[in-house]
């Protein structure tokens, strides 16, 4: 299966890492051609407003709305996310407005603010999932065509899916746990993947 990883700017090389170890065929992105031929892309963390900057230069806003609406997975980590929300927060240009999801970025604060949480997600089952959170966004609020993933203990939503399209506010790419990498290689693989929402979780 082969999956994009956008390379514009951030960690794109570990996400290739960990896809190439999941057996994928994992190539970097950086113009409109090498979107052709994938099955999903990833948008790494780095600086949202560096790759939207980029995107736009690249004239690869375009073309990546038109792959993901004609079936290619997409998923978002950190600034990726932002860069996929609807309603991006103070990022200072246009992103891809693909999910339906509001973003708050730099939610925690500064860089020295950047933490580490033990999460439980309902669709993993039991085991939690150890998340880095590095000068992250949170999702203040979930439009009716998106699903809550994760969360917080305080509520928090912090991971949240749209058919097709993934976003997560920290970096699977940074703990060696791969179960989000293989959620995103089901969902490339067109599977349907159950969301087990726990009850309650939408927030308002
Ligand atoms: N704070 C960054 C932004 O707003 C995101 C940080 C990250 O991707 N780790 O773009």
């Amino acid at each position: 299966m082969k999956i994009g990883v956008l390379a514009l700017q951030g960690d794109f090389a570990e996400h290739i890492d960990i896809l190439t170890q999941l057996g994928a065929d994992a190539v970097a992105v950086r113009l409109p051609d090498g979107l052709n031929g994938l099955e999903g892309l990833i948008i790494p963390g780095g600086e949202s407003t560096a790759i939207a900057r980029l995107l736009h230069r690249w004239e690869l806003i375009e073309p990546i709305r038109t792959h993901v609406h004609d079936g290619m997975a997409v998923w978002g980590t950190c600034a990726g996310a932002i860069l996929l929300a609807n309603d991006p927060g103070d990022l200072d240009r246009e992103g891809l407005r693909l999910m339906d999801i509001t973003v708050e970025r730099n939610a925690f604060g500064r860089q020295v603010d950047s933490f580490e949480a033990d999460l439980s997600v309902p669709s993993f089952g039991g085991q939690e999932y150890h998340c880095v959170f590095i000068r992250a966004p949170v999702f203040s609020s979930i439009g009716p065509r998106a699903d809550v993933l994760a969360q917080l203990d305080d509520g928090t939503v912090v991971a949240a899916k749209q058919g097709n399209m993934l976003a997560t506010a920290f970096h699977p790419e940074l703990t060696g746990d791969t179960r989000f990498h293989q959620l995103f290689l089901e969902m490339a693989a067109g599977n349907v993947v159950p969301i087990d929402i726990a009850r309650g979780a939408r927030p308002a």
